[in-house]
């Protein structure tokens, strides 16, 4: 009988430890003020600029999902990613040519709401490991023109999930490369990454460092 406890004591405590090690560190509201005074990088920072058209499509029923996902349309990104994105406007800006914001920080919760509807990590992160854009480091962006405020013509849509919309895709226009090429240029060359499979998407270096955040957009704009 002793034995049979000592057993499954020991699972047991085997079994609190896997799982506490697999869950995420998830930062909510409660504890952000005190993370961000002790690491202000780890700030998220609303992103302001002329430069830029905030085209939020999970803010609306236009999106993969044909659902609303998002309560608020809001762009933020971590202290760092943002400053580089501004970077990345000012590069653009004297070649006439703005950011569209399709998505930026996403606050964790939806990303298990998107899980819920479509189990599948081919297009959706998986709750277990979270977002780029949980931890404020991805960013999705098209180009337009800041003379006419169209958007310029990239290979796919936004979220087309066929090849062509990946980075190595041969299938376009040289219109449609010109542009592609030239907003990856400006990423890569302010610290952003290239993301093989969407060509919209981008991370910001270093992303692994950032923890993954769980706060709405109504509390980080208070
Ligand atoms: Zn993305």
């Amino acid at each position: 009988m002793k034995f049979k406890l000592k057993v499954v004591f020991t699972l047991l405590l085997i079994g609190i430890a896997t799982t506490s090690f697999a869950q995420l560190n998830v930062i909510s509201a409660n504890n952000y003020d005190s993370l961000v005074k002790a690491n202000p990088k780890l700030q998220l920072v609303p992103l302001k600029s002329d430069c830029i058209q905030q085209n939020i499509k999970y803010a609306t029923a236009d999106n993969f999902t044909k659902e609303i996902v998002y309560d608020t349309a809001a762009v933020y990104l971590s202290a760092q990613a943002h400053d580089a994105l501004l970077k990345v406007i000012n590069l653009l800006k004297p070649l006439n040519i703005g950011l569209i914001i399709y998505d930026a920080y996403r606050p964790y919760r939806y990303t298990v709401k998107f899980w819920d509807i479509i189990q599948d990590d081919q297009y959706v992160a998986d709750p277990k490991k979270g977002s780029r854009h949980n931890r404020g480091c991805a960013v999705d962006v098209g180009l337009f023109s800041l003379k006419t405020g169209k958007p310029l013509e990239m290979p796919t849509a936004y979220d087309d999930f066929s090849e062509n919309a990946w980075v190595s895709s041969k299938n376009r226009t040289n219109l449609q490369t010109k542009n592609v090429e030239r907003l990856q240029k400006a990423m890569t060359d302010c610290g952003f990454q290239l993301f093989a499979t969407e060509w919209w998407h981008f991370d910001y270096s270093g992303w692994q460092q950032y923890p993954i955040y769980d706060i709405s957009f109504q509390e980080l704009g208070k």
